[in-house]
C-alpha cells in the first residue's frame, strides 16, 4: 500500500466525524523525515506525530524498505498508539538491506551505524525505537548499548524489545500476537480453523499461542504448506529453527494460502497482501491483521460487502507497542513485572480498545478499521491547538 492509500483510511474516518480540515492536513504529514546512507543502503527514521508523547516505532531491515513505506508505517504508529491509549506518538525506521545475504558482523555494523547516525534525534523523551521485520531483541541490545556508549545514558529507556537480561520485558516477544489473540479468545472462541501468512516474530508467536486450535496452513518468504488436519506446530517451529524454512516440514506445498477456506486468516508478513485482485476470493470469516497494512482500502470495501470482519492492524497488532510501553515504564521505574502481570494489563487494555471501537462502529455504521481511526482521532483531537 502506498502512503497515498494509507491516507485514505484516515480520510474516511475524518469525514465521518467532520474533523477540522487544518488538523486533518497536519495529521497527514510526518513532522520529520530523517534520511541517510549506511554502507550502501538507504536508512530512514520518520517521526510522524508526537501530540500524545514521544515518538515510538520499530526499525525494519528489508531490501524493499523505502521512503514511502516507512512514511506509511510511521503514520500507522501514531494511530495505533492512540487506539491503545498510550502516551506515545508515531515513528518508524528502516534500512534497505537484506539481512539474509549478510553475515552477523555486517548486521551488527549496520545496527551500530544506524544509532551513530540518528542518536541525537532519539531518546526516552524524544523517540523510542523497537524491533520490526528482521530485527529482534539481539539487535535492540546492540543498538541500546551503542546509544549508551554515545550518550552515557545507562537507563536503558531509549529502546524497547530488548532481551530480558538487558532490561527487556516479560511477554514482549509474544506481545504482538498475544494482543490480537486475546481479542479472538474473548470474542470468537468458537472459531477453530486458522491460516497464518508469515512465520517470524508475529506469525510464529501466533501459531504457538494457538496450539489448541487447528492451523491448516502457514507460509514464509520461501513458500506455503498445507495440512487439512492441522499442522504440528511444535514440530514445525523446530524445523523452521533448524533449517530456516517451513518448506522442510512434511506437508503439501501450495502456491497461495490467502484464498483457503478457513475461520480466521492471519496476515503476519508484509503490506499489500489483500488487494482488489484477490479480496473477492478470500473465504475466511475473520482477518486478524498482525502485519501492518496487509489490506488495501479497495480490498477493505470488498471484504466489508462480503461480511468478512477485518480486525485492523492498528488494533490487532497493538499488543507489541503496548508491551513496549510496559517495558519502558519498567525501565524508568527500575521494576520487573511478571509475565502474568504483563499479560493481564495487555488483555485489559486491548479488550477495552476493542469495546470502544465496536461502539463507534455501531454509531457510525462503519467497519472496525474506520472505527479504530475514529477512536484515535477523538483522542488526538484533545491535543488540537
Ligand atoms: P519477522 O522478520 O520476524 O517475520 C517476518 C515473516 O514474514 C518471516 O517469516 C518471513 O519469512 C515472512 N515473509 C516475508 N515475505 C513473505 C511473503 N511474501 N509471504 C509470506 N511470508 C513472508 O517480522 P515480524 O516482526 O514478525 O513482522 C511481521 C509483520 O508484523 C510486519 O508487518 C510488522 O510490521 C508487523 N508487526 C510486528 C511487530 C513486532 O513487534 N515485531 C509489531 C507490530 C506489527
Amino acid at each position: 500500500m502506498t502512503f497515498e492509500s494509507a491516507l485514505k483510511q484516515l480520510e474516511k474516518a475524518a469525514n465521518l466525524i467532520n474533523l477540522d480540515e487544518k488538523f486533518l492536513e497536519k495529521l497527514k504529514q510526518p513532522n520529520k523525515i530523517l534520511e541517510a546512507d549506511i554502507n550502501s543502503y538507504k536508512a530512514y527514521r520518520i517521526q510522524h506525530n508526537n501530540l500524545l508523547g514521544p515518538y515510538k516505532g520499530g526499525i525494519r531491515f528489508h531490501p524493499e524498505v523505502n521512503l514511502d513505506e516507512v512514511k506509511s508505517l510511521a503514520f500507522w504508529m501514531t494511530f495505533k498508539c492512540a487506539v491503545a491509549n498510550l502516551p506515545l506518538g508515531g515513528a518508524k525506521g528502516g534500512v534497505s538491506c537484506n539481512p539474509k545475504e549478510l553475515i552477523e558482523e555486517e548486521i551488527e555494523e549496520i545496527s551500530k551505524k544506524y544509532v551513530q547516525t540518528f542518536y541525537k534525534e532519539i531518546g526516552p523523551q524524544k523517540d523510542i525505537p523497537a524491533p520490526d521485520i528482521n530485527t529482534n531483541s539481539k539487535i535492540m541490545d546492540i543498538m541500546a548499548n551503542e546509544y549508551e556508549k554515545l550518550t552515557g545514558d545507562k537507563s536503558k529507556t531509549t529502546f524497547t524489545g530488548k532481551s530480558l537480561n538487558n532490561g527487556g520485558s516479560e511477554g514482549r516477544e509474544f506481545a504482538t500476537a498475544q494482543g490480537g489473540i486475546f481479542i479472538l479468545q474473548e470474542k470468537f472462541p468458537e472459531l477453530d480453523k486458522f491460516v497464518i501468512q508469515g512465520f517470524g516474530n508475529a506469525g510464529m508467536s501466533a501459531a504457538k499461542l494457538l496450539k489448541n486450535k487447528k492451523i491448516i496452513a502457514v507460509s514464509d518468504s520461501k513458500g506455503a504448506i498445507y495440512d487439512g488436519n492441522g499442522l504440528d506446530i511444535d514440530k514445525l517451529i523446530e524445523i523452521k529453527k533448524q533449517t530456516g524454512s517451513i518448506l522442510n516440514y512434511n506437508a503439501k506445498k501450495i502456491d497461495n494460502l490467502l484464498e483457503l477456506e478457513c475461520d480466521i486468516l492471519i496476515p503476519a508478513a508484509l503490506e499489500n497482501q489483500i488487494t482488489e485482485k484477490n479480496a473477492d476470493k478470500i473465504k475466511s470469516k475473520i482477518i486478524l491483521e498482525l502485519a501492518n497494512g496487509p489490506t488495501t482500502p479497495e480490498a477493505d470495501k470488498i471484504l466489508f460487502k462480503k461480511d468478512i470482519i477485518v480486525i485492523p492492524d492498528i488494533l490487532a497488532n497493538s499488543g507489541g507497542v503496548t508491551v513496549s510501553y510496559f517495558e519502558h515504564l519498567q525501565n524508568l521505574n527500575n521494576e520487573h513485572w511478571s509475565l502474568e502481570e504483563v499479560n493481564k494489563k495487555l488483555k485489559e487494555n486491548i479488550l477495552e480498545s476493542y469495546k470502544d471501537i465496536l461502539e463507534i462502529t455501531k454509531k457510525y455504521n462503519c467497519d472496525l478499521r474506520t472505527g479504530a481511526y475514529i477512536k484515535s482521532l477523538e483522542k488526538l483531537k484533545t491535543c488540537m491547538t
